[in-house]
């Protein structure tokens, strides 16, 4: 299965990459994830992204094409893969295509995850993610059942994204509308569209993916 999960920041593409994950045995591969552990380990690559993202800006075309085809060359990814975040524009859109041809094993769908746009900002602002494990968290839709611990590995530390502030959260939508909203028609047109409603419960959220997939 190589798919594309698209769709709005807070629209819950990064809970359902790893739902997919785990239910098919394939990689989630995160864009932002990858960006994220650069920033992290101050490589030269993760010192030139840090500002665009600090800003909710798009990371130069040059620095995230670079790590997806180094990622897409990896073992792993021979039974399938799950990008999430990636491609963010036209242009991404048509470099992945590029590549996918040249590895042959071209895209199969593209998966958008509908949510109304005025119920984004309480889910990102109310975001947490377990530092030890990974394990995502909403403190408004789905906290955690201690308050502050981790109900997968007991961790305390359920951290804030530096970018899921409400300044940088409105810039990140005025940029998802304005580059990646478009990339609804041009896989609308490659006939590779499948687009379900992200609203509501995980698991049923997940249900409706998974049926678009098998149709
Ligand atoms: P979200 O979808 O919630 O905005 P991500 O973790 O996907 O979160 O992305 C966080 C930030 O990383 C983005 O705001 C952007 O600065 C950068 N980024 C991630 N993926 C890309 C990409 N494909 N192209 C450019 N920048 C990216
Ligand atoms: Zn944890």
């Amino acid at each position: 299965m190589r798919i594309v999960l698209l769709g709005a920041p807070g629209s819950g593409k990064g809970t359902q990459a790893k739902k997919l994950m785990d239910a098919h045995n394939i990689p989630q591969i995160s864009t932002g994830d990858l960006l994220r552990a650069a920033v992290k380990a101050q490589s030269e690559l993760g010192q030139r992204a840090k500002a665009a993202m600090d800003a909710g800006e798009l990371v130069a075309d040059d620095i995230v094409i670079g790590m997806i085809r180094e990622r897409l060359n990896e073992a792993d990814t021979q039974n399938g893969f799950i990008l999430d975040g990636f491609p963010r524009s036209t242009a991404q859109a048509a470099a992945l295509d590029d590549m996918l041809v040249e590895l042959d094993i071209p895209l199969q769908k593209a998966v958008l995850i509908n949510v109304e746009f005025g119920n984004l900002i309480k889910r990102l602002t109310g975001r947490r993610t377990c530092s030890a494990c990974g394990q995502m968290y909403n403190v408004y839709f789905s906290p955690p059942q201690a308050d502050g611990v981790c109900d997968r590995c007991g961790g305390t530390d359920l951290a804030h994204r530096a970018d899921d502030n409400e300044e940088t959260i409105s810039n990140r939508l005025t940029v998802y509308q304005e580059q990646t909203e478009p990339l609804v028609s041009y896989y609308q047109q490659q006939g590779k569209l499948a687009s379900v409603e992200g609203e509501g419960d995980l698991d049923a959220v997940f249900g409706r993916i998974s049926s678009a997939l098998a149709a």
